[in-house]
């Protein structure tokens, strides 16, 4: 990162802070964010974390949950908020478009802005970057970060929770290609100042209701499209099935996993119609660019192996228009 000492000097007297993550936050989201938060405050400013949205009840446990300030319930806090800032923390993206109407605030307010993401292609809004692809989580880089500052002994137990679920929950529980030999160094330091791993763990993927199990069952039975002869596998969710099952923010995170799960399966896409939008979810395995295909057909990006777009025409017609693009990728998804 560039400015490493301008940002420590900016950090050595209080200041008015706001945090901010994308749209739909998720465990890296919430995990980065609000250990940066508490971060934050042991150095003794004034810090507030804004969502530009809910986010999923099996991150509510977070230590700093009470706290957090959604924009789409407190529209006028959270303006006042980004535009008295002193400095604003950009967590786990790096444009400005993925935090919806809160990006014209954050772009225009006079705050110094503080990038720390691993995504790919900031689009450069930001006065200091702290960005690294390679990182396996926006969590991990706040680990870096804090231990660049120099306020590694900083790190307690609640800090330590935070990023311990950030990075679990974005690495696929330590088992995506980013989970570097350092990530397990800097995990074990974590579990070393609090982390409960075991109980993140439960907090996390054994808080199923009922309903989503349910809901789990009926989609992998019914809705699931394999394409053997490509190696992809597509799942679509309509409206009257996330009604009927009381589909809440954070039911539908993971389906796409076991699309992917599937012995020889290279591809899978998730859609789901959200009424206003369908949203699609794609993961691959190995050298697909899941992130390609988002970009140039749904308005979207990611990562390589994990990315996210949007489309606009219906679901049935989403679902065409998948079906029609994929012989363009045919000789990549046969290899
Ligand atoms: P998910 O499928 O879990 O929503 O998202 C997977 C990955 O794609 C995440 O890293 C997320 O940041 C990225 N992503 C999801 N939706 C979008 C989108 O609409 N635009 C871009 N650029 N990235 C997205
Ligand atoms: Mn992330």
């Amino acid at each position: 990162m560039h400015n490493i000492n301008e940002l420590k000097s900016l950090l050595s007297e209080a200041k008015k802070i706001v945090i901010t993550t994308h749209h739909k936050p998720d465990g890296d989201a919430m995990g980065s964010s609000l250990g940066l938060y508490h971060f934050l405050l042991s150095l003794g400013h004034q810090v507030h974390l804004v969502t530009p949205s809910d986010y999923p009840y099996f991150l509510h446990w977070l230590p700093g949950n009470s706290e957090v300030i959604d924009f789409q319930i407190q529209a006028d806090k959270s303006m006042q908020l980004v535009t008295e800032a002193d400095l604003i923390f950009c967590t786990d993206f790096n444009a400005l478009s993925r935090i919806g109407a809160l990006g014209e605030l954050v772009r225009q307010s006079a705050a110094k802005k503080v990038m720390i993401d691993h995504h790919l292609e900031p689009e450069g809004f930001e006065d200091f970057t702290f960005w690294d692809v390679r990182a396996c989580a926006a969590a991990e880089l706040v680990y870096r970060l804090i231990v660049t500052l120099g306020y590694g002994h900083h790190i307690d137990k609640d800090i330590a929770t935070c990023l311990y679920t950030g990075i679990m929950t974005d690495s696929g529980s330590f088992r995506f290609p980013s989970t570097s030999a350092e990530v397990h160094r800097i995990i074990a330091d974590l579990i070393d100042k609090g982390a409960n791993n075991s109980r993140i763990h439960e907090l996390i993927y054994d808080t199923n209701t009922e309903n989503r199990l349910k809901f789990l069952g009926h989609v992998l039975s019914q809705k699931m499209v394999i394409m053997t002869e490509i190696n992809t596998a597509y799942i679509y969710i309509d409206q009257e099935e996330l009604k009927k099952y009381q589909i809440v923010t954070g039911d539908t995170e993971g389906i796409v996993n076991y699309a992917l799960s599937i012995n020889g399966i290279r591809f899978a896409i998730l859609v789901v119609d959200r009424g206003e939008a369908r949203k699609l979810s794609f993961r691959s395995k190995g050298e697909f660019p899941a992130n390609e295909v988002a970009k140039k057909y749904f308005e979207g990006g990611g990562h390589r192996n994990a990315a996210g777009g949007i489309s606009f025409l219906s679901l049935s017609e989403t679902v065409a228009k998948i079906k029609s693009i994929l012989p363009e990728f045919e000789e990549m998804l046969k290899q």
